[in-house]
């Protein structure tokens, strides 16, 4: 006997789309999508460091990655203008905005704990 309830829930998708952060485990600064162009995949990437990674296979962040491969604007400027993150006047080092998105690191390392980081909301320029 099947269960047709079940089996809708099971079938209902959360529309909320979640932005991954992912930090590099040597320096603790924000790692950037990056394609590889010539293994066909996804990496993240420090700007800081010479550190990369590869991405998780994940369908939704490939599609994220998709629409602006090369550029990482895209996805910073999703996250300044998510409207559940918390704004704060903080001057922008690139562009002089004095609005921006911050949160937290959600990797707690030893020595970096919970560290804050900014996005404008103006150009997506991210920075500590
Ligand atoms: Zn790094
Ligand atoms: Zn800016």
């Amino acid at each position: 006997m099947s269960s047709p309830a079940a089996y809708a829930a099971a079938q209902k998708q959360p529309q909320s789309k979640k932005i991954l952060f992912r930090f590099c485990s040597e320096c603790s600064n924000l790692l950037f999508p990056k394609e590889d162009k010539e293994n066909h995949k996804l990496l993240f990437a420090c700007r800081t460091c010479a550190f990369t990674e590869d991405a998780p296979s994940s369908c939704v962040m490939r599609h994220e990655i998709a629409s602006s491969v090369g550029d990482t604007a895209g996805i910073t400027q999703d996250v300044a203008t998510d409207p559940t993150l918390p704004r704060t006047q903080q001057p922008c080092p690139a562009c002089g905005e004095n609005e921006a998105v911050f949160f937290q690191s959600q990797q707690r390392t030893a020595d970096t704990g919970m560290r804050l980081y900014y996005v404008c909301s103006a150009c997506g320029n991210v920075w500590q």
